[in-house]
């Protein structure tokens, strides 16, 4: 079906072009776990072997990213969002006897600008059903389903509630799915949003005017809506799962490829874990990046799309979540992030691709990168994404490795997370109990291990490169693409979705031009690194630090390049979903009106312009 391939081999500038269209490979990214009460993302990888039927000869390199594992969804239908239980407390109680002078009162209960996402993401066009995405800080002293919060729309009353959600940031939320029907209502709206509305927490909401927040919320005519709307789901079964698509997508478009990954990934983490799932999972392969691309809670959900810039491999990525669901069963629903996220790299043998952990890790160590688990169990999603991942997987590694893996299983059985959600101290019990030993005993001794491992500067630049890589590209999603950055995310339950008939959520996103440079340059960036060019994937990257740092302006000639490309295909209709630059010469891949065909231009410089080649 595509009579062209390219390839993009470890030299970044071979390629090999055979017709017009392209098929390209995809990429997906990082995993994040929903948990049912506090999310804690878990990033996987995915390496997407998916290769194209076509040319036998036609390697797809498809660039995975790793993923979240989000809330956990269980069959029945379930309350939307995780609930926050873990580290709430309780109401406000006395004010502060006569006799010991008050301490002077903060401030806790406010809403900032900044912290409110809409969706669908990018534009809201009418006829869409709107989710609010709100987060509120709120007092110590106060629980946070104590603490309601009253939206109005252009005056008018549409709901009030309890918060009820927490984001990975740890920072409380209130979410709404699809609580405002627009349509017929294009144009301008105000949205209120009013925490404690009746005032009845009065301890540590000392200022009542931050508490409130007016948004400005422009609905475009159904006519302007370019995007992809009113598409159907497309379900295929294969052993062990149901595979979910939106039509119209990359991800429709390349169904059968991702089935035949889908399953050989599944079986891998099976193999890995000696667990036989007991029920299908559902699989859902979706159009916009969330978090470091994808994410797991009693479903899979995937980025899969032609500009996957989270990088990652599709396959590793679905490994990656599989043993989200798969451990499940071996921790009776009683694991904590940083052991589900190390046993889900361990399993999968790596995090954005096949990864040597041991010397990773010890590259880690001599880099001075190291954090010690302490911090990173009581901490997981805020620590550096790439450490955090990595510390784990290898140290769970380092227990299966030295002490087998039936013990290991044994002890993550055993493991039951402590209620205020900080488990180091659980953990150095339970390794006690199993082991033998305490979690400093044992963090000394793995470290003694990892410093007798010769260091191998190939791997110091990948990791560098990596962790270097995944801060930039975690820094554009929260200027550029907010509503993907994990720690804000809001991680929807895609059955919640499908059930309403809502697929606007999984496929839509910004796209303005300059959306359209940076992920093109993020995505070469990611292909570069993986491949071992980390000379020029430095060069790359601090080309799109420099935009970031000078309001999106490409003021370097390698920025200024991708910069041009892609305004002049976007003059012509074009969305560019890759540039292969090579020189004086450069190949862009794009689509046309969000269909999901891939083609190709070739441009070259002409004087100091780039234009396509004639
Ligand atoms: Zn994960």
């Amino acid at each position: 079906m595509w009579g062209i391939f390219y390839r993009l081999k470890h030299n970044y500038r071979t390629q090999w072009l055979a017709s017009t269209t392209v098929f390209l490979s995809l990429t997906l990214s990082g995993c994040s776990l929903l948990q049912e009460e506090a999310p804690t993302p878990v990033p996987i990888q995915a390496t997407s072997t998916v290769a194209p039927t076509v040319a036998p000869t036609a390697s797809l390199e498809p660039t995975l990213a790793p993923t979240l594992i989000p809330p956990t969804e269980t069959a029945e239908p379930v309350p939307v969002e995780p609930t926050p239980t873990a580290t709430v407390e309780t109401a406000p109680t006395d004010p502060p006897a006569p006799t010991t002078p008050p301490e002077p009162v903060q401030d806790a209960l406010f809403i900032e600008e900044g912290q409110l996402n809409l969706y669908p993401p990018g534009q809201i066009y009418e006829g869409d059903q709107v989710t609010f995405h709100l987060a509120v800080s709120i007092p110590d002293t106060v629980s946070f389903s104590n603490v309601a919060v009253r939206v109005d729309i252009d005056g008018e009353k549409l709901t009030e509630q309890a918060l009820n959600g927490r984001n990975l940031g740890r920072e409380y939320t209130l979410i709404l799915p699809l609580v405002w029907d627009t349509t017929g209502k294009a144009g301008t709206h105000t949205v209120t949003f009013t925490a404690d509305p009746n005032n009845l927490i009065q301890y540590g909401d000392e200022n009542l005017e931050n508490n409130r927040l007016d948004y400005e919320l422009v609905v475009r005519p159904a006519a302007e809506n370019f995007s992809r709307s009113n598409q159907s789901w497309v379900v295929k079964e294969i052993p062990y799962a149901r595979i979910h698509v939106v039509s119209g997508t990359a991800a429709e478009r390349d169904l059968e490829k991702l089935a035949i990954v889908t399953e050989a990934s599944i079986q891998k983490a099976i193999d890995a874990l000696g667990e036989e799932p007991r029920r299908i999972y559902d699989v859902y392969f979706i159009e916009r990046v969330i978090g470091q691309g994808g994410y797991a809670g009693g479903s899979m959900v995937i980025t899969y799309n032609d500009r996957n810039y989270t990088g990652g491999r599709i396959d590793e990525v679905i490994v990656h979540e599989t043993v989200h669901l798969l451990d499940q069963q071996i921790s009776n629903n009683s694991r904590i992030t940083f052991l589900a996220e190390g046993l889900a790299v361990y399993a999968s043998g790596g995090h954005y691709k096949p990864e040597d952990l041991n010397a990773r890790a010890a590259a880690l160590v001599a880099t001075g990168n190291y954090i010690p688990l302490t911090q990173i169990i009581d901490n997981f999603y805020p620590v550096q994404h790439e450490i955090g991942y990595l510390e784990a997987g290898a140290f769970v590694q380092y227990l299966v490795d030295t002490y087998g893996w039936d013990k290991f299983k044994e002890f993550y059985a055993d493991f039951q997370p402590a209620s205020d959600g900080f488990n180091a101290a659980r953990l150095n019990e339970t390794l006690l109990a199993d082991y033998g030993k305490t979690l400093e005993q044992i963090e000394q001794e793995w470290l003694t291990k990892l410093g007798e491992i010769t260091l191998d500067r190939e791997e110091v630049a990948d990791l560098n490169g990596s962790i270097r890589f995944y801060n930039i590209m975690r820094r554009y999603q929260a200027i550029h693409d907010p509503t993907a950055y994990f720690l804000e995310a809001w991680l929807p339950r895609p059955n919640l979705l499908r059930d309403r008939g809502a697929t606007a959520e999984l496929t839509r996103h910004p796209e303005q031009t300059i959306n359209l440079v940076l992920e093109v340059m993020l995505t070469e960036a990611e292909i570069l690194l993986r491949s071992g060019n980390f000379r020029q994937a430095e060069v790359l990257m601090g080309s799109i630090e420099r935009a970031l740092d000078n309001q999106n302006n490409f003021i370097d000639p390698l920025g200024a390049t991708y910069n041009e490309i892609v305004l002049e295909a976007y003059g012509r209709g074009y969305e560019i979903q890759r540039i292969l630059l090579d020189g004086q010469s450069a190949i862009a891949v794009y689509t046309i009106n969000n269909q999901p065909t891939l083609y190709t231009l070739e441009y070259s410089r002409q004087g100091a312009a780039w234009a396509v080649a004639q």
